[in-house]
């Protein structure tokens, strides 16, 4: 088996994915670098440099092609994958009711679906890759679930899930798994479609997540580049879940205390949201 490390990253042409295949490429790691956005793999290989990157086009949604990007890396990598980065991910944000069931399903088929697929196709090489991680992005929304991101937060929930359950299965192959809650991070998800009553309806210059943004707090905007340090760290370390910024962890530990007590506050918060 090759000498040298290799990680395979989905959504890697932007925001949270890009910044981890710099921050592995620039460790000396063999990055493989898979996405739909196939001009984004292009400049993200012009970034990266020289010839220890591999892209690949790829719509996780679609099991088979997840399949032959996983043989095609394995021809590249010798059979090796030491981390697994399910990373990719689409956000819609807006009340339940008011995003059409198709959209909520994309949301499901690209964030819960697509790293399924990807466990599944990457399994036999995080199997003989000592020490290998199979890592995936949920979300701050997989701790108390979001408002207006409602089936976002389920799909987030469910990577946490997975994680948790997957964690200990594959200590049978000695494959481990993590995951990582980011908060806010400055990436173009937060540009996503927001509904209202229905119809798309986004505002000039405005986010549709995060629009206000504190400037301190657990919610303050936050660089991708923070996110790719705790996958570096992930790998180097045995935590299960990673919070960026740690004190995410905090809605967690509430939250076990009393759901309700945390369920009124955020309903008095979205009632002064609405202006009600
Ligand atoms: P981003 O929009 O910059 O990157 C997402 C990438 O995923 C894009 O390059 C996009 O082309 C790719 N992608 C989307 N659908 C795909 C598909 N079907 N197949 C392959 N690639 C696909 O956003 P980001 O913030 O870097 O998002 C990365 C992950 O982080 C997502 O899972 C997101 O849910 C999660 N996350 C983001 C934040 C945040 O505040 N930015 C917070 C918590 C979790």
């Amino acid at each position: 088996m090759s000498e040298s490390k290799y990680i395979l990253i989905t959504g890697a042409a932007s925001g949270i994915g890009r910044a981890t295949a710099n921050r592995f490429a620039g460790q000396g790691w063999r990055v493989g670098a898979a996405d739909l956005d196939e001009a984004g793999l292009a400049s993200l290989g012009s970034e990266l440099g020289g010839d220890a990157y591999s892209v690949y086009p790829l719509d996780v949604t679609n099991a088979e092609m997840f399949d032959a990007v996983i043989a095609e890396f394995a021809d590249w990598s010798g059979g090796r994958l030491d981390v697994l980065y399910n990373n990719a991910g689409i956000g819609i944000s807006g009340y339940f009711e008011d995003i059409p069931l198709e959209r909520s399903l994309d949301i499901v088929n690209v964030n819960l679906v697509g790293v399924i697929h990807g466990i599944y196709a990457a399994l036999p090489l995080l199997k003989q890759t000592p020490n290998s991680l199979c890592f995936s992005t949920s979300s701050s929304a997989a701790t108390y679930g979001a408002a207006s991101l409602a089936v976002y937060a389920a799909t987030k929930f469910a990577v946490k899930g997975l994680t948790e359950a997957l964690a200990v299965e594959l200590s049978r192959h000695d494959v481990r798994v993590a995951d990582v809650l980011p908060g806010l991070i400055d990436t173009p998800i937060l540009n996503c479609d927001r509904y209202v009553d229905g119809k798309v309806r986004s505002r000039e210059g405005e986010r549709s997540i995060g629009a206000n943004t504190p400037d301190e707090g657990m919610f303050r905007l936050i660089q991708p580049s923070e996110v790719a340090e705790a996958v570096w760290n992930a790998y180097h370390e045995d935590k299960l879940h990673w919070y960026v910024p740690a004190e995410i962890e905090e809605i967690d530990l509430e939250k076990v205390k009393s759901p309700e007590a945390m369920r009124d506050g955020r309903i008095e918060m979205l009632k002064l949201m609405s202006g009600e």
